[in-house]
C-alpha cells in the first residue's frame, strides 16, 4: 500500500517535566501521537503530530454503542540506543481480529507497523532505559459517526500514543476466583480487546478489592469450573514439572506474552499443556503440594507472580522462594526486549531512527 504519513514535530518537548525514576503508569504521555481517519471507504489522513485533545460530538457512536478497541504493546531501547518493537506484526494482526469481531474496519498491517516505527523514532528519548522499563504503546480505534441509533458506524479514528513506563506490578498479585459474574461467554467478545470487556469487569473487580484481593480470576460462564484468565493477563500454573494454561477457546484473549512464554518453555524442554484447567484440579494439586507457581502473563507486567488465591472458603498461598520459572521467563523476555538475548524468533523489530525521522 502506498501511503505517506505527514509529520509535524513538537516545538516544545515536555520531556524535561518527567521524572524518569518515578513514572506513574498510565499518566505520562510522550510528545507525539499518530492519528488516521476511516471515511467509510478507506483509511486516510495519516498523521503524526504533537499529542493533543481531539474535539468530539456528544453523539460520537463509540460512547453509545461500544465500537471501541485497543492494543497494548512495548518498545524498548538497547544499551547502544536502538529502539526495538516487540512483536509489532502480531499486535497489528490482533487489532484486526478485534476490529473484525466488533464490525470495525481493519487497519493495514504494514501501515500500522510503519506508523509505530516513525512514532517511536520521534519519541525515542521517551523510552526509559532502566531495568523492567519500556515505552508502553497504546493504539486505540473508535467509531466516530455522529449518530443516534444502533448500527455500525461508517467512520472511525485510529490513534496511537506512547507512555513511558517503569516496572509495572512489581509486587505480587492476589486473585479471587469469581463465582457470580463472568467476563466472557462462548460466542461473545472475550477474544477481542474491546473496550466494553473492561468496563464490564470493573464492578466485580471492585467487589474483589473490597474483600482484599487485587484482581478477579475469571471462570467459564457455564459451570464456573474452568479458569479463563485474570484482569488483563493470561494465567499459568506450574504443577510439578508441567506448565498448565487454559487453551484458546474463544473466551480468552490471545495474549502475545502467553504465546511467547509457551514458545520459550517448549524450547527449553518444559512440558506445556494448553487445555481446560479446572479450579478443582488446581486446588487438589495445591493440597498435595504439587502446585509450585502461579503467574499472570501480559504485556504490561510481562509476568506477575500470584501470592494468594481465594477459592470458595479456601486461601491458597504461594511462597516467593518457589518463583523460579516465572523469574526465568521474565528475565528472558526482558532480555530479548533489550537486545541482550539473541532473538531467534523474529519477535524484535529494530527501528532505524535516522531513516525514519526525515523531517
Ligand atoms: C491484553 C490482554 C491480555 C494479555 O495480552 P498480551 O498480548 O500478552 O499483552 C490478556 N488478557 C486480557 C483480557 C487482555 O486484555
Amino acid at each position: 500500500m502506498d501511503h505517506k504519513i505527514k509529520i509535524t514535530r513538537t516545538h516544545k518537548s515536555r520531556i524535561s517535566e518527567v521524572d524518569f525514576n518515578n513514572i506513574p503508569f498510565g499518566k505520562v504521555f510522550a510528545d507525539h501521537m499518530f492519528i488516521a481517519d476511516f471515511d467509510g471507504q478507506q483509511w486516510k489522513n495519516f498523521e503524526i503530530r504533537p499529542l493533543e485533545r481531539i474535539p468530539l460530538h456528544p453523539a460520537t457512536m463509540a460512547w453509545h454503542y461500544g465500537q471501541g478497541i485497543f492494543e497494548g504493546m512495548k518498545a524498548s531501547i538497547t544499551d547502544d540506543g536502538t529502539p526495538l518493537l516487540f512483536r509489532p506484526y502480531d499486535h497489528a494482526e490482533r487489532l484486526n481480529v478485534s476490529a473484525h469481531r466488533m464490525c470495525m474496519p481493519e487497519f493495514p498491517t504494514d501501515l500500522f507497523v510503519d506508523a509505530l516505527c516513525q512514532l517511536v523514532a520521534l519519541d525515542k528519548d521517551w523510552i526509559p532505559k532502566g531495568e523492567d522499563c519500556a515505552l508502553y504503546i497504546r493504539p486505540v480505534m473508535m467509531a466516530t459517526d455522529e449518530f443516534v441509533g444502533v448500527r455500525s458506524s461508517d467512520t472511525y479514528k485510529l490513534m496511537i500514543m506512547n507512555l513511558p513506563s517503569g516496572p509495572y506490578y512489581n509486587k505480587p498479585v492476589s486473585l479471587l476466583v469469581e463465582e457470580k459474574y463472568v467476563r466472557a461467554v462462548d460466542g461473545g467478545v472475550g477474544e477481542a480487546k474491546a473496550a466494553g470487556n473492561y468496563g464490564a469487569a470493573l464492578y466485580p473487580t471492585k467487589l474483589a478489592k473490597d474483600k482484599g484481593y487485587d484482581q478477579v480470576m475469571w471462570m467459564d460462564a457455564h459451570e464456573f469450573k474452568y479458569v479463563q484468565e485474570v484482569g488483563t493477563m493470561n494465567i499459568f500454573f506450574v504443577l510439578n514439572d508441567v506448565v498448565l494454561t487454559p487453551n484458546l477457546s474463544g473466551t480468552i484473549l490471545q495474549g502475545i506474552t502467553r504465546d511467547s512464554i509457551i514458545t520459550l518453555l517448549k524450547e527449553k524442554g518444559y512440558k506445556v499443556e494448553e487445555r481446560p484447567v479446572s479450579m478443582e484440579e488446581i486446588y487438589d494439586a495445591y493440597t498435595k503440594k504439587q502446585l509450585v507457581e502461579v503467574f499472570g502473563a501480559g504485556t504490561a507486567a510481562v509476568v506477575a507472580n500470584v501470592n494468594r488465591i481465594g477459592y470458595k472458603n479456601h486461601e491458597l498461598l504461594f511462597d516467593k522462594s518457589q518463583w523460579e520459572l516465572s523469574t526465568m521467563l521474565k528475565n528472558e523476555i526482558n532480555g530479548i526486549r533489550k537486545g541482550r538475548i539473541v532473538d531467534t524468533h523474529g519477535w524484535i523489530l529494530p527501528i532505524n531512527v535516522e531513516q525514519e525521522v526525515t523531517v
